[in-house]
């Protein structure tokens, strides 16, 4: 028998850092090492019940401090310990779950370190694709994409020569406001806008799934995964979240990746691969009638999209800018202080004001963040 993988989880308390505990849970020769969390302390504490972890990470000090932690396991609190774990010698599995920029030192530490990370954290790549990639020449680390859609291309991918490939096709749901008209989309509520049609997921991915904006993240997470152009990135709008995207080779055949919509089944693949085992995930129902509708975006509804393409072309610090302009203005929509129609344009206006780096360090993509979440506070209050 081998020794069982050992697997840190950044961001366990969240959607993606639960469904992978049901993962954990669910198949034979993984051991939870850490996890971390923010503000759910209560659920940190069981899952460090449930899964005997060594370490627990509380990244946020004001309200882990006071927290009488029952557990076991060592609590270290402040969120440079997400690094610590990241890196211990006896991890041999990142799961990056954490969401946004704050997780991407961790995700570098991971590969900088030669771990298996299987990231879900897009926003890492969106960000920093390049310091990625080059850590990873350097270390070795295997990246292993958890976001469905890379999860899909890779698999794939797989049954063909890269060099043989022509196109990848990332396959979009379209979100809560796919049907609206443009003149619809002024007023949409918070409410409605979390409410995704087909996947249950943490509140700023389901609000970039709404305006779009995922979709433009994705296209530049799978610029940087499968070292590709953003001209061989296609997107179409498939309802139904059944086929997860697709690669067409140079001869024009297309492989697609299909099964019920549950974030298990990538999760499970990127610990497991190059094995598939038997897992929590349902197997697809054949005995009711399914239908595959495929439909061309709209351009002009969804903004983002051009946008995504545009920041993927231009690659350098771009990628920071735009994520950390919609991060913050997705935080402001949550909040009521900005409209759902402002979140993209805002996002576009950031993007045009700011001082282009071709290669930036991490350090410059800190200070572009930071210099982004400061333009669009002004754009919001202005
Ligand atoms: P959630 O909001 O549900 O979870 C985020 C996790 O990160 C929580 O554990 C949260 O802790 C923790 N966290 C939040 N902010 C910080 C911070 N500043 N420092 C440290 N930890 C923090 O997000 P999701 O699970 O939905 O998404 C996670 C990532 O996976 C995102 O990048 C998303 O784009 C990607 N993804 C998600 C999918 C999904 O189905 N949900 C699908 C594909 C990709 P706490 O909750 O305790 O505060
Ligand atoms: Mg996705």
């Amino acid at each position: 028998m081998t020794s069982p993988q050992h697997i840190a989880i950044l961001g366990a308390t969240g959607s993606v850092g639960r469904s992978a505990l049901d993962v954990v849970k669910s198949i034979d020769g993984m051991e939870v090492f850490a996890i971390s969390g923010r503000s759910q302390l209560d659920l940190l504490e069981q899952q460090a019940q449930e899964f005997h972890p060594k370490y627990v990470v509380a990244a946020d000090p004001v309200t882990a401090t006071p927290f009488q932690f029952r557990t076991d396991a060592e609590v270290l609190i402040g969120a440079e310990h997400l690094k610590t774990i990241a890196s211990d010698p006896r991890v041999d599995t990142v799961l990056a779950s954490i969401v946004g920029f704050a997780g991407l030192e961790s995700a570098l530490a991971a590969v900088e370190h030669g771990k298996r990370l299987a990231l879900a954290n897009k926003e890492t790549l969106v960000v920093g694709g390049h310091l990625i990639n080059a850590a990873a020449v350097r270390s070795g680390a295997e990246i292993l994409p958890v976001d469905s859609e890379h999860s899909a291309i890779f698999q794939a991918i797989q049954s063909g020569k890269r060099s043989a490939v022509k196109k990848i096709v990332l396959t979009a749901s379209g979100g809560p406001f796919r049907e609206f008209h443009a003149d619809e989309m002024h007023g949409v509520t918070v409410e409605q806008a979390l409410a995704h049609p087909t996947w249950d997921m943490g509140r700023k991915i389901s609000i970039d799934s709404a305006t779009m904006m995922n979709k433009a993240l994705e296209i530049i997470e799978a610029k940087w995964l499968f070292d590709i152009s953003a001209d061989q990135i296609e997107v179409v709008i498939h309802p139904q979240s059944l086929i997860h995207s697709m690669v067409t080779f140079v001869d024009n055949s297309t492989m697609a990746q299909m099964s019920p919509p549950d974030m298990r089944l990538p999760i499970q693949y990127a610990l497991t691969w190059p094995d598939r085992v038997a897992g929590p995930a349902a197997d697809f129902d054949f005995s009711v009638a399914h239908q595959f509708d495929f439909h061309p975006p709209d351009f002009d509804r969804f903004p983002a999209l051009e946008l995504g393409f545009e920041v993927a072309r231009t690659g350098g610090s771009a990628g920071a800018v735009v994520n950390a302009a919609n991060e913050a203005a997705v935080s402001a929509f949550l909040d009521r202080k900005l409209s759902f129609t402002d979140i993209v344009g805002a996002c576009r206006e950031v993007l045009e004001q700011h001082n282009f780096e071709s290669h930036p360090t991490f350090e410059q993509l800190v200070a572009a963040d930071r210099w982004a979440r400061q333009e669009m506070a002004k754009w919001i209050t202005a």
